[in-house]
């Protein structure tokens, strides 16, 4: 009598084992797959973007960003004195990016080059390094002092999703403006003022943070997502990072025992809905929603980019809005939009 149910239970756990296997493969590797092929599809495209792209000498200093987010801060406080390209499209994750010919064509040619840095964009700084154009490099991100997080075997690393903190991008914005008047003096005012004015905003965008995640009832502010990239919102905002998918780079592909991990630790936490993210195939923070019996929150995070230009989160302040809005409104907080002070 008790030999059968113990076997029933192996058997369907190993199914169960064999069965998120099977969605890691699938759902994981052809990224891989894609991440060899899209170098080859991104060339046949290359001639109509670049004509766009390339950085003219039209009497603006050439400013390059690499992330979406650096891209977007920098736009707002270089406005019409710079001309900005920024690599990264929205929605790219900038760990696995896989720099393309004209990217090291574009760090060459331009006079300032702003990145996040602590490691964010791997493939780009390896080329930024190693390209050695006459532009000075700037490490935007690393102005803030970094969370050292453990990515296991006792390697610790710094944290490199700074922005997700509003204060953070404020320290962000200044590093940006003395960057752009020490490369166009004669612009100081207009950076100083625009930089001034994105201040403002974000400093209103800290407090409306705060009260919105207030409203969620304290038991319930937790949060799972599919990478570690939430650490500073989180402690930012008095929300806890119960648990992720993968660690803070999303290179890494989770065990089948890891998974199952997360689904054991999502039922024990009782959130009622956990995370996707615009950057991450949803499969397997999906299977782990299901598994775990709760709601996978119906709208994705911007993690590492904003969205797509058009979408809710097009810019550095509407991604952290967006965010704010579907965490509050999936754990059972009460969502009032933001609506800043000019
Ligand atoms: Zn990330």
């Amino acid at each position: 009598m008790e030999v059968i149910p113990q076997t029933e239970v192996r058997t369907s756990s190993q199914t169960k084992a064999q069965k998120l296997k099977t969605i890691i493969t699938f759902t994981l590797v052809p990224r891989l797959w894609l991440g060899m092929l899209l170098p080859f599809t991104l060339l046949s495209c290359t001639q109509t973007n670049s004509s766009r792209n390339t950085p003219k000498a039209d009497g603006k200093p050439l400013v390059v960003a690499t992330s979406t987010i650096i891209a977007d801060l920098a736009q707002d406080v270089g406005k019409d004195e710079i001309k900005l390209t920024g690599i990264l499209k929205p929605g790219t994750d900038p760990h696995v990016y896989e720099p393309r010919p004209e990217d090291s064509r574009f760090l060459e040619e331009a006079n300032l080059i702003l990145y996040n840095g602590y490691n964010l964009e791997p493939g780009l700084i390896k080329i930024m390094k190693a390209t050695g154009g006459k532009a000075r490099q700037v490490a935007v991100g690393e102005v803030v002092k970094p969370l050292q997080l453990d990515k296991g075997k006792g390697e610790i690393v710094p944290d490199p999703h700074v922005w997700g903190n509003a204060e953070n991008a404020r320290a962000m914005v200044n590093v940006i403006r003395d960057a752009l008047i020490e490369l166009s003096p004669e612009d100081k005012e207009k950076f100083t003022q625009n930089a001034t004015q994105l201040t403002k905003e974000l400093q209103q965008l800290d407090s409306w943070i705060k009260q919105e995640i207030a409203t969620i009832p304290p038991d319930k502010r937790k949060l799972v997502t599919t990478h570690d990239a939430f650490q500073y919102y989180g402690r930012g905002y008095g929300i806890a990072i119960a648990g992720t998918l993968i660690g803070i780079s999303t290179e890494e592909q989770p065990s089948a025992q890891t998974v199952q991990r997360l689904v054991e630790s999502v039922k024990k936490i009782g959130v009622p809905a956990i995370f996707a993210e615009t950057t991450i195939n949803p499969a397997l923070i999906t299977t782990v929603a299901q598994e775990a019996g709760v709601k996978l929150a119906p709208r994705q995070l911007y993690s590492d980019s904003i969205g797509a230009s058009g979408s809710e989160g097009d810019s550095y302040i509407k991604m952290m809005e967006a965010n704010t809005r579907t965490i509050v409104e999936a754990l059972g907080g009460k969502y009032t939009p933001f609506q800043p002070q000019k």
